[in-house]
């Protein structure tokens, strides 16, 4: 059992602090709505009644708010300032790192201790195997919060550089969005093509296992910047990604994502490695 106070009680941090409950530990939780506690309060949760007493409350300190301005306005109280001596806080808001970097000079500069991390994971995962969180800080702190932390998801700590953890989460973002836009693209164009997104989706699905093998391999081709043996060149790729152009007008739908991605693959092309494999796109993103 641990003693752990929460701080912001949105979508994820109420779902921190059940998971927290629901693992047996102690939970006081804290939230600028204080109304948002309610339903943890009928569980055996305990509502701070300030974040002087939130602080004061437990050792390790879980932070999840919606920024890092919103995370800096709440322990930038005199109150919390003083109350933050001893402490570990876990900041658990989304950022980049140079904010996590800004946070730590203000938790350490008042005699606190500092892991910054991201969740990636949707509320309804936390308290399960399927929620990854990535931790980052001094590998004392981490390893004096981990069994507290444990309890939220799988844990992996990425070291002690403060900013490692929201800068891998920036580059999973990355991977996401693509998706996220790629895959709804695909599903306007079965919509406009009278196809049935469904069966899109079970398709798409299919291919899980293969992209893992390729995410894998071109991780080795980028770290080695080595893309000299093609199964499929970037030109093959590319000139297919041209079309996609094309078939936007003949289906009058929006041709912001194929044009954006016609026009990185040609400027590869252009710089000469329409040899290479797909990948070798990443040698034209490395400067503006
Ligand atoms: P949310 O539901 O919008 O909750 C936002 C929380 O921030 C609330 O507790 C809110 O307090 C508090 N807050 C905002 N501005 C504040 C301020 N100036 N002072 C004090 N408290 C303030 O957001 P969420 O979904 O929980 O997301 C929180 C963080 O988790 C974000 O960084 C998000 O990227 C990350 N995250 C979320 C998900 C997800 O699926 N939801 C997944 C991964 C990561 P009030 O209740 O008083 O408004």
């Amino acid at each position: 059992m641990n003693n752990v106070t929460v701080i912001g009680l949105g979508e994820m941090g109420s779902a921190l602090a059940d998971a927290f409950l629901g693992a047996g530990d102690q939970v006081k939780v804290w939230n600028r709505t204080a109304a948002k506690a309610a339903p943890l309060q009928v569980r055996g949760v305990a509502l701070a009644s300030n974040i002087e007493d939130a602080l004061n409350a437990s050792p390790i300190i879980v932070i999840c708010v919606s920024s890092y301005e919103a995370a800096h306005e709440i322990l930038a109280d005199e109150r919390a300032v003083a109350a933050l001596n001893g402490r570990i806080v876990v900041q658990l808001t989304t950022g980049i790192p140079k904010q996590a970097r800004a946070l730590e000079a203000h938790i350490t500069a008042a005699g606190g201790r500092y892991l910054d991390g991201a969740i990636a994971a949707w509320p309804r995962q936390i308290g399960t195997s399927e929620a990854s969180i990535l931790v980052s800080g001094a590998t004392a702190d981490f390893a004096e919060a981990q069994s507290a932390l444990g309890h939220l998801g799988e844990l992996t700590h990425m070291g002690e550089d403060i900013g490692s953890a929201l800068m891998l989460f920036n580059a999973a973002l990355s991977y996401l969005a693509g998706h996220w836009i790629g895959f709804s693209y695909g599903a306007v164009i079965c919509e406009a093509g009278g196809l049935s997104v469904e069966t899109f989706g079970d398709i798409v699905a299919s291919f899980t296992p293969a992209l893992a093998d390729d995410m894998r391999h071109m991780a080795r081709a980028i770290s080695r910047d080595s893309y000299v043996r093609p199964e499929s060149t970037l030109r093959t790729a590319g000139t297919d990604i041209g079309r996609l152009v094309e078939l936007s007008r003949d289906l009058s739908i929006g041709p912001a994502w194929p044009s954006f991605a016609a026009s990185t693959f040609q400027r590869a092309m252009d710089a000469g490695f329409g040899e290479d494999e797909h990948c070798a796109i990443a040698k034209t993103m490395r400067s503006h």
